[in-house]
């Protein structure tokens, strides 16, 4: 006999976990979520673990961000499972902004802080070193901007919390059970076959992050959404206090105009936890690529990535003592608008998907989770309204990988200005 839900999910990462959580508290009762692996064991494995309403201080998006209510939730939501007693290493230190470059004080002054938070405030490179509890001297940079309703979290921390709120609900949750085909009949749902035997049910919400093409082209769907290489780095214990805010190191280096990428830096369990987003070599070798199941071979780039470090560490002294570490690669899902995909499969009763996380699915995932379960649930939400995040709303315009990765590069090429942008223009 086959296995009979009400709701399948299929992917256990932030995303489709969220997703499965909020279902069950919108009154479905059958709710069963299938992982091929275990567990954040894909991209949110990887994720950093900040959390702040990041889109509200995006230049491609701004004080209007429509965003702004999902980020809240989010932020909420985390804060509710510390309260609730799950230890997620759930710290509200805030955020610091640091310029290192005069471009990209000039950009950081732009933002749109106040909306994000109005409590948030400009720092002078001389009262760094207090805010951070001395992790960061000040020497040689331009300015800072706190924004202290920042906060962080360990993502395989909040794994077992989620699923432990699931499963007290009464939702199921199936690891090592990937999904091998979605079966649909007349244009309907009818269930998902994996090798454990089938699920029948009239409800699928696919949330496989960078796989979730894999299983939606044979029905002739695509989400734009093109994987890009990220990693994160952890030390050893190096002494960091717990109370330094997450740094965001702007304007590295030289060859970044108008401030370029963002290196990311945050203490974890006394060692310093750090990554960034860049545009070289390897962030784009899975546009138009297979995804492996593992993403733990992924390559790292260890010109760029170092030499931001070390210049980094001219005001981080902790950066440059010697220490072990340990690095996870995710492969986050970038969209032409900056803007998720979430709703409806368009052409096939029944199907949803939930994808095109813009390296943000931490912080959004618990939003975009409730508002689509009360929309399969109910037909509406009153957290958002998610037609200006559903999947069809680029028409025909993206068919293909080549074509949504051009479209990604020319919207965020608009955040960085730098030269070694317009090589990134081509897939590796
Ligand atoms: C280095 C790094 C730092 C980041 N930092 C932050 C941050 O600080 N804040 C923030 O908000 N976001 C951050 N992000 C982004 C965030 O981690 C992602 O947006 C988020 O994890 C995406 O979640 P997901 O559920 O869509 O994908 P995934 O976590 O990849 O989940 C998809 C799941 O689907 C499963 N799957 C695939 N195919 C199948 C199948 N056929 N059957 C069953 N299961 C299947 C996979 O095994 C996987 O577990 C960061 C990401 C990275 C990589």
């Amino acid at each position: 006999m086959p296995d009979r839900s009400d709701v399948v999910v299929v992917g256990g990462g932030v995303m489709g976990v969220s997703l499965a959580l909020h279902l069950l508290e919108a009154g479905v009762e059958n709710v069963r979520l299938l992982e091929r692996d275990g567990l954040f064991e894909g991209t949110s494995g990887a994720g950093g673990g900040f959390l702040a309403p990041w889109t509200t201080i995006s230049p491609l998006h701004g004080a209007e961000s429509k965003a702004l209510p999902i980020e809240r939730y989010g932020m909420d939501f985390y804060a509710g499972l510390h309260a609730a007693g799950y230890d997620i290493d759930y710290r509200r230190n805030g955020v610091l902004w640091v310029a290192a470059s005069e471009a990209a004080w000039n950009q950081v002054q732009q933002l749109t802080w106040y909306a994000a938070d109005p409590g948030s405030f400009e720092v002078e490179p001389g009262r760094m070193a207090e805010l951070t509890g001395g992790a960061v001297s000040g020497d040689g940079v331009y300015g800072g901007r706190y924004l202290p309703c920042g906060a962080q979290v360990t993502t395989a921390k909040v794994a077992v919390a989620m699923a432990d709120r699931i499963t007290e609900r009464g939702g199921v949750i199936d690891t090592r059970r990937p999904v091998s085909e979605i079966r649909v009949r007349n244009g309907r749902v009818t269930g998902v076959e994996t090798p454990g035997g089938a699920v029948d049910c009239e409800t699928v919400v696919v949330a496989a992050g960078a796989w979730s093409n894999r299983l939606l082209e044979p029905l002739g769907a695509f989400l734009p959404a093109v994987p890009q290489v990220t990693s994160r780095i952890i030390t050893e214990p190096l002494g960091i206090p717990e109370t330094m805010p997450v740094l965001m190191l702007q304007g590295l280096m030289p060859g970044e105009p108008g401030g370029g990428t963002v290196l990311w830096v945050r203490g974890h369990h006394g060692g310093l936890l750090w990554g960034g987003m860049y545009t070289t070599y390897p962030r784009n070798i899975l546009v138009d690529a297979p995804v492996p199941d593992r993403l733990d071979e992924l390559p790292t780039d260890g010109v760029l990535e170092n030499q931001r470090v070390a210049r980094a560490a001219t005001f981080i002294p902790a950066l440059s003592r010697p220490a072990s570490i340990r690095v996870k690669h995710g492969a986050p899902c970038y969209t032409p608008d900056d803007m998720a995909l979430v709703g409806p499969v368009p052409g096939v009763e029944g199907l949803y998907a939930m994808g095109g996380d813009n390296e943000l699915g931490v912080t959004h995932g618990p939003g975009f989770g409730k508002a689509l379960a009360d929309r399969v649930a109910h037909g509406t939400s009153d957290l958002a309204d998610l037609t200006p995040w559903r999947i069809d709303r680029f028409g025909n315009r993206f068919t293909n990988q080549a074509e949504t990765f051009q479209a990604v590069v020319e919207s965020v090429g608009q955040l960085l200005v730098g030269e070694d942008f317009a090589a990134a223009g081509e897939p590796r």
